[in-house]
């Protein structure tokens, strides 16, 4: 009897272990889903924004966004990067004076000034505005950074070049400061303000180039890309800020279809 009794008890431990086990078993499963739910509403996230100021644009900017073979941004593996020094890129950045504008999708600063350009082979391309992004739109080795800056340039045939840098969190961004101060209601526009562009650009000038698009409508192709390598830091607290103004406004990354980066020194 006593054995029994044993025997039974055993039983109704083991019954207890096993249950135990389903349980966590559901547990992680449900844990698993609820991960994902949100993952999935995150993604969800980032292309509503995206097509909705597709369709804005009308059908020509929806086919080359959806149909386009050399569109922007990529994802970039340093493996498969040739190595090469051309095109020359010669960056030409000071202090210049900009307009700040509050967009519905991003904060774009316009030159007022005009004396800030880049060259391409010795071909000058100024730069007419620059904005941000929330996270980063390219990947470096499946990787985003917190976000991304945009210069934008035009040559005089209307040809268009960006230049991007990474931004990761650290020390906050003494421009962005100023940028970000006039985003809040009741600042004047007409006030420009003056930014230092070089403290945007890293010190460390490996980049890497490659021929895409425009990330948000029409998605005009032929765009020269410069993503430098090295992010700069903005503050944790002025990433929140963009992102509590903005919320997620990058494109996802789109097929190279057979396209090359390159990874070149800017000077
Ligand atoms: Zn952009």
């Amino acid at each position: 009897m006593a054995m029994l009794n044993k025997k039974r008890k055993e039983w109704k431990m083991r019954g207890r272990v096993f249950f135990a086990l389903i349980l966590a078993m559901c547990l992680s499963v449900a844990g698993y889903s609820l991960y994902e739910k949100e993952q999935n509403q995150h993604d969800e996230e980032r292309i509503e924004d995206v097509y909705y100021s597709y369709d804005e644009h009308g059908p020509d900017a929806a086919n080359v966004c959806e149909r386009g073979m050399m569109q922007s941004p990529v994802q970039i593996t340093r493996k498969d990067a040739l190595q090469n020094q051309s095109p020359e890129i010669e960056i030409h950045y000071g202090e210049g004076r900009f307009e700040i504008i509050k967009k519905a999708h991003t904060a774009e600063a316009v030159s007022k000034s005009g004396q800030n350009y880049i060259l391409i082979d010795h071909q000058q391309y100024k730069l007419e505005s620059f904005h941000f992004h929330l996270p980063s739109e390219h990947q470096v080795e499946g990787q985003s950074y917190e976000m991304e800056l945009h210069f934008v340039h035009e040559n005089k045939n209307g040809e268009q070049a960006v230049m991007a840098v990474f931004i990761q969190e650290g020390q906050a961004n003494e421009m962005v400061k100023e940028i970000w101060s006039r985003l809040q209601d009741g600042f004047s526009k007409k006030d420009n303000v003056s930014i230092r562009l070089p403290e945007f650009i890293p010190k460390e000038r490996r980049a890497f180039y490659y021929t895409g698009s425009l990330t948000t409508p029409p998605c005009t192709e032929g765009v020269k890309w410069i993503v430098f390598e090295m992010p700069v830091e903005f503050s944790e607290e002025q990433i929140g800020t963009f992102h509590r103004l903005f919320g997620n406004n990058s494109r996802q990354v789109q097929p190279l279809n057979g396209r090359k980066i390159y990874q070149l020194t800017v000077r």
